[in-house]
């Protein structure tokens, strides 16, 4: 396939960049934390097997200990209630996890509002100046929140982080041609998110709907706003409802 050869020829010219969008994974990683009675997942965390030791002397590996939803990390639509008989995260269909994706920045008002919720009109003035939401695709949501990953307390920020408001998250689900949602914050639905109604308007909505959700992103600055290929690669946990993923974005490069 040509297209395929001309893909090589731009990746070793650098016409087309690989942007790494997944935080680092390891025992620091910034985990979502429920309040009492609610149980919470694990932390990421290492058990060393063997390190070129009498355990194994010629080689060293790991035990890995994660929650699902540890890290840059896939939301299947299993994840809640709502989409309970939808896909797990091994069914995700491959067509969803390489996609076009389209970033829409709204850092600029999360900077004076931590609680900042996007609306149906902030999205329909990027539509105004970008073209519409890519069928198929995944709408990427750069709030600035990446810069704070490194730490727990800063991203979760006494739950005051950047969400969506219930009627976008109903719009997102039912009326955009978008088949997943793309976040820096620790989950797809802000910090105060159990406070709206429906509670955590993104999980119940776009799950509910089949869609995806995908979080703890970084790196959205460096991608335009249109033209890139995204590629999700959570591990195929059979009857999952998530996973940690690697997550690359293809880009153009003048
Ligand atoms: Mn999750």
């Amino acid at each position: 396939m040509a297209v395929l050869t001309d893909l090589v020829t731009a990746l070793a010219g650098g016409n087309v960049e690989v942007v790494d969008l997944t935080a680092p994974l390891s025992a620091s990683t910034p985990v979502l934390q429920l309040p009492p009675p609610f149980a919470n997942t694990t932390s990421f965390r290492l058990e060393e097997i063997s390190r070129y030791d009498d355990r194994g002397p010629a080689w060293y590996w790991n035990d890995i200990h994660t929650g699902e939803h540890v890290g840059t990390h896939v939301d299947a639509p299993n994840h809640w209630v709502s989409g309970r008989d939808g896909d797990s995260v091994d069914e995700i269909p491959l067509r969803t996890l390489v996609a076009p994706a389209v970033v829409l920045d709204a850092s600029a008002k999360v900077a004076e509002d931590p609680d900042f919720l996007l609306s149906v009109d902030d999205v329909r003035e990027w539509e105004r100046e970008h073209g519409p939401l890519p069928d198929g695709g995944w709408l990427l949501y750069r709030t600035g929140w990446d810069a704070r990953s490194g730490d727990q307390e800063s991203f979760l920020n006494g739950q005051h982080s950047p969400g969506v408001s219930p009627e976008c998250a109903r719009w997102l689900a039912e009326e955009a041609p978008i088949v997943g949602f793309g976040v820096e914050t620790v989950g797809t639905d802000a910090g105060r998110a159990a406070e709206l109604e429906p509670m955590f308007p993104c999980h119940n909505r776009l799950l509910g709907a089949g869609k995806c959700g995908l979080t703890q992103l970084r790196n959205l600055a460096q991608l335009p706003p249109t033209g890139v290929v995204l590629v999700v690669s959570p591990l195929p946990i059979v009857g999952g409802s998530g996973s940690p993923a690697r997550v690359y974005a293809f880009v153009e490069r003048a």
